[in-house]
C-alpha cells in the first residue's frame, strides 16, 4: 500500500500550486487548510494500514480538486491488477458519487466500475451500468456489454440491445457478435428467417449465411443451399472447408455439376488447397489426369500442404498401379498424421481445435476461428 502514495503525491502539488495562485482570498486558505489537514489524515491512516479510512479521506479532496481524478482511477486499476477488486469498487463508486465531476470523466469512472463488477462476478450490476452508458451512445461500453451478453448467453438481450442502438455498432468484431446473437436466439426458436436481419450490418458476417445454407440443405431446398453457401464462399474463401461437401452435393442434386466446377475455376485465384483439390478433380472428370497432377505438383512447389500432397499421392497411384500399394501405403501413413492435426485455428489468438466454434473458447472472440491454413491446412 504504502508503494502507491506516490500517486497521491501529484494531488498535493497540484492543489499547492493552484490555491499559492489564490493565496490572497481568505476563503482559499481555509479550503487549503482543510485539505491539508485531510490529505495529511488520508496519510496517517494509510501509513497506519487503516487503509479503507485512508481512502475515504483522500477521496474527500475531490470535492475540491477534480482534476486529480486519473490519479485516483490510477490507483483503482493498480487495486484491480492486484486483484483488490473491493477497493477498486469502492473508489469507482465514490468517484461517481460526486457531485462535481463532468461527464466524460463520470463515463470513465462508470465504465471502470462496470469492468470491475464484471471481475468480481456481479454480472447484473455491470450490465446496469453498462446499459447507462450504451444508452449515452457510448461506444466503449459496446465490448464490454457485448463479452458480458455472450457470457450470459443472453442473446436476445444483446439483439434487442443493437436494434435500440444500431448506428453504434461500426465495427467488424461487434457485428461477428451481433450477427451471432441473431443465429443463436433464431436456432433456439427455430426462426431462420431472424438471421436475414443481419444482412443490414455493416460488415458482412459468416454464420448467418452458412446457418440458412444448412437449414435449407436439410429442408433439400438445394438451390437455396447453393445460393447462400455460393455467396458465403466468393466473399469468405477460407471457410469452404467447414461446407464444401454440402455445397457440391447440392450442385449435383440438380444436376449442376459442371456449374459447381465453373464456381470452383473462378475461386482458384483465391488459394486455398481445398478448392486446389476440387479443380483437379474437375479436370479428372474430363479425364485431364495427367493435367491434374502437373498442375498439384506445380502448386505443392510453391505452397507446400499435407493435404495437397496426400491427394497428389491418390491421384499417381491411380495412374501407376505397380507402385499402387506402397503409395496407398505411404497415404495411409500421411492421412494418420492429417488426423492428428487441428482442423480449425482462431485468427486472434492462435487457438486450435477439432471443432468448429463459433465463440472462441479461449478469446471469447466471434467467428474468429476459422478451417486451418498453411503445411497442416487446407
Ligand atoms: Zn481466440
Amino acid at each position: 500500500m504504502i508503494e502507491l502514495l506516490f500517486l497521491l503525491l501529484p494531488v498535493a502539488a497540484a492543489y499547492g500550486y493552484v490555491m499559492g495562485k489564490n493565496s490572497a482570498k481568505n476563503q482559499a486558505h481555509e479550503y487549503s487548510r482543510k485539505i491539508t489537514s485531510e490529505y495529511s489524515k488520508g496519510l496517517k491512516f494509510l501509513l497506519d494500514r487503516e487503509e479503507d479510512q485512508g481512502l475515504e479521506h483522500l477521496i474527500q479532496l475531490l470535492e475540491v480538486s477534480a482534476d486529480s481524478v486519473e490519479h485516483y482511477l490510477t490507483l483503482a486499476s493498480l487495486f484491480r491488477k492486484r486483484g483488490e477488486i473491493d477497493r477498486a469498487i469502492k473508489i469507482h463508486e465514490l468517484l461517481l458519487n460526486q457531485p462535481n465531476l463532468d461527464e466524460r470523466i463520470m463515463s470513465d469512472c462508470r465504465l471502470e466500475l462496470a469492468q470491475d463488477y464484471i471481475m468480481a462476478g456481479l454480472l447484473d450490476s455491470a450490465e446496469e451500468h453498462l446499459i447507462i452508458l450504451v444508452k449515452s451512445n457510448n461506444t466503449q461500453a459496446l465490448e464490454p456489454i457485448i463479452n458480458l451478453y455472450s457470457q450470459m448467453s443472453e442473446w436476445q438481450k444483446g439483439v434487442n440491445m443493437f436494434e435500440a442502438h444500431s448506428d453504434l455498432f461500426s465495427k467488424r468484431s461487434h457485428c461477428a457478435a451481433i450477427a451471432n446473437f441473431y443465429c443463436e436466439t433464431a436456432l433456439s426458436s427455430q426462426t431462420p428467417k431472424l438471421m436475414e436481419k443481419t444482412f443490414a450490418l455493416n460488415h458482412k458476417t459468416i454464420r448467418p449465411m452458412y446457418e440458412l445454407g444448412l437449414d435449407a440443405y436439410k429442408n433439400e431446398d438445394y438451390v437455396k443451399s447453393i445460393y447462400y453457401w455460393r455467396k458465403l464462399i466468393c466473399s469468405f474463401t477460407d471457410t469452404a472447408p467447414i461446407y464444401m461437401e454440402q455445397l457440391e452435393h447440392s450442385y449435383n442434386a440438380l444436376n449442376l455439376q459442371s456449374q459447381f466446377y465453373e464456381l470452383i475455376s473462378e475461386l482458384l485465384p483465391k488459394g486455398g488447397m481445398l478448392i486446389k483439390i476440387k479443380h483437379c478433380q474437375s479436370l479428372l472428370e474430363l479425364n485431364k489426369a495427367n493435367e491434374a497432377i502437373e498442375f498439384l505438383t506445380d502448386s505443392l512447389k510453391r505452397e507446400p500442404s499435407i493435404r495437397g500432397f496426400s491427394y497428389l499421392l491418390k491421384l499417381l497411384s491411380s495412374k501407376n498401379h505397380k507402385l499402387q500399394d506402397v503409395l496407398h501405403e505411404i497415404d495411409h501413413l500421411v492421412t494418420s498424421y492429417i488426423n492428428t492435426k487441428p482442423e480449425y485455428q482462431c485468427r486472434h489468438c492462435g487457438f486450435t481445435s477439432h471443432k468448429l466454434y463459433w465463440l472462441c473458447p479461449s478469446c471469447k472472440h466471434w467467428e474468429t476461428i476459422r478451417p486451418n491454413k498453411g503445411v497442416d491446412g487446407f
